[in-house]
């Protein structure tokens, strides 16, 4: 991202759940100069700029907000997208593909043709498969689309082995790869407390594989769990969007588990899934490639099946 160093902006399209607790958290958080809000429903984009800017007195950091058009998108570092439907109770990710195509092929048509030059940020869901439409359609280099991919999953993994093993979610060096999904798995070889293999830790203290493997079934289930108690997720997926982000903005150099366009690191080519990656103001630097245990790389491989299934099936007909 050349213009980092200038004023730091971000245009985000979708003022639902999760694009305003992403904000939310920008007007808590600072770090960035201006945010400009997009929406279908314009009222809704134009309300919530005002209730955000109602904030900006006992903020702790100086910021332009305000509700806008695709024209932003010219001048703009990052585009996030969060617009999109939402699961209800039963859906999976997977059964929100062909609106959400639909929707992000427009999107991102309507912020290219505006002169985009920047870093794409994907959210909405099914999010590896969404990514794929983005970068297909902007043209953009891979590095520089980006999709949440189990960034969210990935916190919800770090926050209940944190709770089962009473250390800080700081310390907790683990990762869930594959679909933001119903394939996502743990790659428990290469999961670390501290410099400590993890599964030395589990045999120390009497955790059986199973009991590591029912946390994994919990993160995998977490997000119905919230869906059916209140409809939708939001705030952990508002503060993923902001540590990606600030990743990008700050250069970090850091490694998060994002969905990056396969080119075989992990056996597969063509798709976009979740792996651990560097990201620095070039968006996706590199992968981490991680040498995974013959099981996991099954376990990676049929998730990226099942995604191109869907893909072949569902998405390329309408692109
Ligand atoms: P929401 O219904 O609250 O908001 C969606 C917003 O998108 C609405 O304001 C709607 O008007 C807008 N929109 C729809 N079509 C549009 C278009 N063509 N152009 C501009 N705006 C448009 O939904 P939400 O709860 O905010 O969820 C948004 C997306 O994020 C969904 O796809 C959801 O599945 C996904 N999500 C992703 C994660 C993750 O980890 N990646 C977590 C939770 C939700």
């Amino acid at each position: 991202m050349e213009n980092c160093t200038k004023r730091k902006k971000i245009v985000l399209v979708g003022t639902g759940f999760v694009g305003m607790s992403f904000a939310y958290s920008l007007l808590v958080s600072g770090g960035i100069d201006e945010l400009v809000l997009i929406d279908a429903n314009e009222e809704k984009a134009i309300g919530e700029a005002m209730d955000l800017q109602h904030g900006l007195p006992y903020a702790k950091h100086k910021m332009q907000i305000k509700a806008g058009n695709y024209a932003e998108c010219k001048d703009a570092d990052i585009v996030v997208i969060t617009a999109g439907a939402t699961q209800k109770p039963g859906e999976t990710r997977i059964d929100l593909t062909l609106t959400d195509t639909k929707i992000v092929k427009s999107v991102v048509t309507s912020v290219m043709k505006n002169g985009f030059d920047g870093i794409l940020v994907v959210a909405c869901n099914p999010v590896d498969i969404m990514t794929y439409v983005a970068q297909k359609i902007s043209g953009l280099p891979a590095n520089r689309v980006i999709g949440s991919g189990t960034l969210l999953d990935t916190a919800r993994l770090r926050f209940m082995l944190s709770e089962k093993l009473h250390i800080s979610t700081n310390n907790v060096h683990a990762y869930i790869m594959g679909e933001h999904g119903d394939t996502s798995f743990v790659p428990w070889s290469h999961s670390y407390i501290g410099s400590k293999k993890l599964l030395d830790i589990a045999q120390e203290k009497n955790i059986s594989i199973d009991e590591l493997n029912q946390i994994y079934t919990h993160v995998q289930q977490a997000g119905y769990e919230i869906v059916n108690r209140k409809k939708s997720t939001y705030y952990g997926i508002g503060l993923s969007l902001n540590r990606l982000i600030h990743a990008i903005f700050n250069d970090e150099e850091v490694i998060l588990t994002v969905s990056c366009l396969q080119n075989n690191e992990y056996g597969y080519s063509g798709i976009y899934n979740g792996v651990p990656a560097v990201i620095t103001k070039n968006g996706i630097q590199e992968m981490l490639v991680l040498d995974l245990t013959d099981e996991e790389k099954t376990k990676f491989i049929d998730s990226c099946k099942t995604l191109q299934k869907i893909i072949d099936e569902v998405v390329e007909p309408v692109l």
